[in-house]
């Protein structure tokens, strides 16, 4: 019998870190099965999903929403969130579920054993990172969530999710930094300010961060690189920092333990994650 096989799917899709973890958890495992990167543009996507092909693979930008209608069934998370980034196949199809916001939530528990009960949140960024990490404050019982982007549709959306779910009316547009940083415990760049061509830029600058309660953490869900502007800024002023590399390992082996009930431990895949950075 043939592998199984397993992959990521997105376009463009540059290069992934996921081959290297998950190829190295099947063999650890003994698993008889591969992964790799497949590029799959969207006019491609129903075809990809009804050979079947594939007995898991993971969902990336451009299709963690559009892959929605070609599912048999979603989780409660992707349901929230409203995307999917963890596929299986099972008798009746395939099924979804999406691992960021509890992947977010396992690296503040590994990392700083941080939980989001009754914190007061500043979040950056109401894209699809940012969606998933909503559901994970939701989840934890977060106090409040003000969030800030450009485009304020992104955030209204957000906001407006508390009419289906209660638990969504701790959701705040963020309009002046300001007066909010003062009371805040954790901030949160889900934007992709401070990497690539924006390397050297924050969306928080020095005197924003100063506002900040000395207890204050200031996470950026960027890996590359691991120390933004942002961590550079923060650290710099004796503030808890959290890089994103322990967010990618954490939806990693959650997606693991989706597809075989087991995974890599956290540690070992945050370092072979490090390795291949
Ligand atoms: P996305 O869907 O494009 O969302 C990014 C959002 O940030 C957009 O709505 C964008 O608005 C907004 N934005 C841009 N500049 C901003 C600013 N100065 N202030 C506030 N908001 C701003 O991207 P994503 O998939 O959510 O990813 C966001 C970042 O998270 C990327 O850097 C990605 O690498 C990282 N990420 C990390 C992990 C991990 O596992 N560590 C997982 C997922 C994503 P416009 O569209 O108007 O520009």
């Amino acid at each position: 019998m043939s592998k199984n096989k397993y992959a990521v799917i997105g376009y463009p899709l540059g290069y992934s870190l996921s081959p290297l973890m998950h190829n190295h958890f099947f063999k650890k495992e003994g698993i008889d099965a591969s992964y790799i990167s497949l590029p799959i543009k969207t006019e491609d996507l129903k075809k990809m999903v009804d050979t079947g092909e594939y007995a898991g693979f993971n969902v990336t930008i451009p299709h963690k929403e559009s892959i929605l209608p070609y599912l048999t069934k979603v989780t409660e998370a992707a349901q929230t969130i409203g995307a999917v980034n963890t596929v299986k196949k099972t008798a009746t199809g395939y099924i979804g579920t999406n691992t960021d916001g509890d992947g977010f939530l396992l690296m503040l528990k590994h990392e700083k054993n941080l939980s989001l009960n009754d914190k007061n949140i500043v979040l950056y960024g109401a894209g699809g990172a940012a969606k998933a990490i909503c559901y994970g404050a939701i989840k934890s019982g977060a106090k409040s969530l003000y969030i800030y982007d450009p485009d304020q549709q992104k955030v209204e959306s957000l906001v407006s999710k508390s009419k289906y779910d209660l638990r969504y009316n701790i959701i705040r547009f963020l309009k002046d930094p300001q007066t909010m940083l003062p009371q805040t415990d954790i901030v949160i760049n889900a934007t992709p300010i401070g990497m690539e061509k924006t390397i050297n830029e924050s969306v928080l600058n020095l005197s924003e961060l100063k506002l900040l309660p000395k207890h204050a953490y200031v996470i950026d869900i960027i890996y590359a690189p691991l120390q933004t502007q942002l961590l550079k800024l923060a650290n710099s002023i004796g503030l808890q920092t959290i890089n994103g590399i322990g967010m990618l390992a954490g939806q990693g082996v959650l997606a693991e333990d989706y597809w075989f009930n087991k995974s890599l431990p956290y540690e070992e895949a945050k370092t072979l994650l490090l390795n291949g950075l």
